[in-house]
């Protein structure tokens, strides 16, 4: 309490000249707020503080935590992590990264204008959706497309235009709650329709949706649960037997794909999953997935099937509310294409990572673990060693599904691992590593561009900076 008295008064610190060097730098309100901000902070901290301290040791504190605050808000929050996980699609770290190509033809549509919303033939209004429909429907054999900010806008949309007011039924066993809270019977409640469900958790027959069939059905509604699994004792009905069912009836199909692949993985070792095509074949009416999960574009909600309810849900208001930005747009479009007529295995990352050659993935982990015993090595604190790992596709698909790769294994002697992860978490760009058996684990399948020179450096400034030291050493 002794100290507070000796807290210099605002006006007073304003008249330094650091603080005049950082109005003159950044805005005068920011530099002031966060000036009046770090007074509080101190004046807190001196509360539990009994020893006295001096007028010039509490304006150093005040200006040391000013700086701080400054440097941390004015570098922003967002970062580049390096993904050492080995998760491909990980959600924490913004699933799919994007394409250098989608990005170069982001770029020229972002600083430019375009024709967004221009019919370059007619020199009239256009519309948005038509730089991706096509492509779309040649892609995936479907007669419409439309594209939304996510698959779960896309969902809402099929639901409320579908069947708003009218019946849904669903089988139990799709219910679930597919991460990032993504709830299927919240989603059905926000679109007006309402929910049936039929079948239990593990069993579901096709004369379970037959039975419940009635005047007030509008459609019948299939989810691709890949993120999780039912092992052993289970019956779903696919999709097929659902069309037709749906078909005999006079309804509609929608299928909640999720993920959405356009090419078979199973060259890769995956197993078989339905790819959007597959389901189009099959006769869904409509068919929903995300734009950056494994397609590897950027964040949208993507909606192919038939022309008549692709076209009611453009008509829709609320597809005004969920539609997609230029940018978004472009990058899209850019990923499509490389579908179409490029090569998605070399160019699109996520492909690029889920199908590289284990031999590959082999010769980049010995590079990485050279770099690292070339490097910070020397010193002796650091043993590296390639070793093999489990990697994971992630993202809400295939989710007990383990992909082989390889991977550098990293032992630091006299360190504390939880802290030495934190401070690589820390540190720009951050670095996201797995923890195994006392060691840091780096899979090579999520590195990108020149990611492993990076590493080397991060791994040689913790060996350089003090504060991670075993502290019973
Ligand atoms: C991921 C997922 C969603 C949500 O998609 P977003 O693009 O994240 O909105 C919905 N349904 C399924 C089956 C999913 O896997």
């Amino acid at each position: 309490m002794i100290n507070l008295k000796k807290i210099p008064p605002i006006d007073e610190l304003l008249g330094l000249e650091e603080v005049n060097l950082l109005i003159d730098t950044y805005n005068r309100d920011f530099v002031v707020g966060i000036l009046r901000h770090s007074v509080d902070e101190v004046r807190k901290q001196l509360r539990k503080v009994n020893n006295e301290l001096s007028r010039e040791e509490i304006q150093k504190i005040i200006l040391t935590q000013m700086g701080e605050s400054i440097t941390r808000v004015t570098s922003g929050t967002l970062r580049k992590v390096i993904n050492g996980t080995g998760v491909v699609l990980h959600t924490n770290l913004g699933r799919a990264p994007v394409s250098p190509g989608a990005l170069n033809y982001l770029s020229e549509m972002a600083v430019n204008y375009n024709n967004l919303e221009l019919d370059l033939v007619a020199g009239q209004r256009g519309s948005r959706y038509v730089h991706i429909e096509e492509i779309l429907c040649r892609l995936t054999g479907a007669e419409g497309a439309l594209v939304v900010n996510n698959n779960a806008a896309a969902v809402l949309l099929g639901l409320m235009t579908m069947a708003r007011g009218k019946e849904v039924i669903v089988s139990r066993g799709q219910l679930v709650e597919i991460g990032g809270a993504f709830r299927i019977p919240e989603v059905m409640k926000l679109s007006g329709a309402t929910l049936k469900e039929v079948g239990t958790t593990n069993k579901t027959y096709l004369s379970d949706y037959a039975e419940t069939i009635n005047e007030e059905t509008a459609l019948l509604f299939s989810a691709h649960t890949s993120n999780y699994k039912i092992v052993g004792f289970t019956q779903e009905v696919d999709l097929e037997q659902l069309v037709s069912l749906g078909r005999q009836v006079g309804l509609p199909v929608m299928q909640d794909l999720g993920s959405g692949i356009l090419i078979d993985l199973s060259a890769a070792g995956l197993a078989a999953e339905p790819t959007v095509q597959d389901s189009v074949k099959a006769g869904a009416d409509v068919i929903t997935f995300s734009g950056d999960k494994l397609l590897g574009g950027p964040q949208a909600g993507i909606i192919v099937g038939k022309k008549e309810p692709i076209e009611a849900m453009k008509k829709n208001q609320l597809t005004r509310a969920l539609r997609v930005d230029k940018l978004i747009i472009a990058a899209l479009e850019a990923t499509l294409l490389e579908y179409l007529c490029g090569n998605p295995q070399e160019n699109i990352p996520v492909v690029q990572m889920l199908m590289q050659p284990p031999q590959e993935l082999y010769e980049k982990a010995r590079l990485l673990c050279n770099k690292l015993q070339a490097g910070p090595g020397k010193s002796g604190q650091l043993t590296a060693r390639v070793v093999e790992v489990e990697d994971m596709v992630g993202g809400g698909a295939y989710p007990t599904y383990i992909i082989s790769g390889y991977g550098v294994e990293i032992a630091l002697a006299g360190m504390v691992l939880d802290q030495v992860a934190r401070r690589l978490r820390l540190m720009q760009p951050a670095l996201l590593t797995r923890l195994q058996d006392d060691k840091i684990l780096i899979s090579v399948r999520t590195l990108l561009h020149n990611d492993q020179d990076l590493i080397v450096d991060l791994m040689q400034s913790i060996l350089r900076a003090p504060g991670a030291e075993r502290s019973d050493l």
